[in-house]
């Protein structure tokens, strides 16, 4: 049950999904930040870090996108090195998953988010052929690759497949369930590059952005709010909300409109129901922050949420204190405003294209 390794990297995306509202200056004291850009994550990475201290700040930054390579180095499914790779080729043999992957894991029980958010669907990720132009799978074969994800099991505090499978196709290479971390592996890369900035005890307050992830370090010196701005999901130049974090926070866009293609006039792309192994109809976005969430928080809640649909969302974003925006299936926005004195704001700036 070898796969064929492929080569594109982790949640790779055509574009970003939100965009960071902060200037990056040059120069380095007191309040004025340092901003690096590098390609990470499959997409652009960009760290802007407060500090009295140019030099520390700029050694700072280098350490962060070392603790955001080395997430990426374990959990990237399509990068044949990775320790999930190799979980990934042998996937019904026990073995332990490496604490990264135990980390989403845990945070997936931990938010009570496992019936839309599934580590499990490489094979079903891959009956669309997204990274090329795109396939319409065919319905038994995604049935079949959609139980073998859901035949897997996590087992004590590592992971494994359960052994009880179902009986495999020989022809049928692609369905082999496997896990594939593109839904959390973002966020969970910019935590750790948060905690690499903390610890570096250099610098004050940062942000940091991967497209459809952003995190903040403490709160931004010049005593303003960390603005960041949610594009418009038919015209990704376009900003149409922003949110307001005060100090630490994180925030996570999901869409339809990040890794698609088109057949028959119908839209599949890249957030697929764990359930049907379909892509998850109904949103064209969503957008989750708070304050109390970590950056891989975020980065599961989006993908879950947009995949339960708007009327869940608003609940579990009421429950538990998260600020919501998204865009409905016929482009009409909606907000879920966090409470108040929780330190997050969303305001709308545009209506969305419909
Ligand atoms: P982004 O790629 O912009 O970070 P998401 O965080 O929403 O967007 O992640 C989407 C990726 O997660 C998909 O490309 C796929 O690899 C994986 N995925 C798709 N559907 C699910 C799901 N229901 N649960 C977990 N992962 C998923
Ligand atoms: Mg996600």
């Amino acid at each position: 049950m070898r796969r064929h390794p492929r080569t594109t990297v982790i949640a790779c995306i055509a574009c970003t999904a939100v965009l960071a509202l902060t200037a990056g200056l040059g120069g380095c004291a007191a309040d004025e930040s340092v901003t690096v850009s590098r390609e990470a994550l499959g997409t652009v990475v960009t760290i802007t870090a407060y500090g009295d201290d140019e030099a520390q700040v700029t050694a700072a930054i280098d350490g962060a996108f070392a603790a955001i390579a080395a997430v990426e180095a374990g959990l990237d499914a399509y990068d044949p090195g990775s320790a999930v790779s190799a979980f990934n080729q042998t996937p019904y043999e026990e073995r332990d998953l490496p604490a990264d992957a135990l980390a989403v894991l845990d945070a997936v029980g931990r938010l009570g988010v496992g019936d839309a958010f599934s580590p499990a669907l490489f094979g079903v990720v891959g009956q669309y052929s997204f990274d090329s132009s795109g396939t319409v799978p065919d319905a038994a074969r995604l049935a079949w690759a959609v139980e073998a994800a859901a035949s897997f099991q996590r087992v004590g505090d590592g992971g494994r497949f359960a052994e009880e499978t179902l009986s495999i196709p020989a022809c049928d290479v692609e369905s082999y369930p496997g896990l594939d971390f593109g839904g959390a592996a973002k966020g969970l890369a910019l935590d750790r590059a948060r905690e690499a900035l903390r610890e570096s005890g250099g610098v004050a307050a940062a942000i940091i952005t991967a497209g459809s992830t952003t995190v903040t370090l403490g709160t931004k010196p010049d005593g303003g709010v960390w603005r960041i701005g949610v594009e418009d999901p038919r015209d990704t130049g376009r900003v149409v909300a922003v949110f307001a974090l005060e100090g630490e926070g994180a925030l996570s866009t999901s869409g339809d409109y990040q890794r698609y293609f088109e057949a028959d006039g119908v839209r599949y792309h890249h957030i697929l129901d764990p359930a049907s192994g379909a892509p998850a109809y109904g949103l064209r976005s969503l957008t989750v922050a708070g304050t109390s969430l970590s950056g891989l928080d975020s980065d599961i809640l989006s993908t879950a949420l947009f995949v339960r649909g708007e009327t869940d969302a608003l609940r579990y974003a009421s429950a538990h204190g998260c600020a919501l925006y998204l865009v409905d299936g016929e482009g009409r926005a909606r907000i879920a405003p966090a409470p108040d004195g929780s330190g997050v704001t969303v305001a709308e700036e545009a209506a969305p294209r419909r």
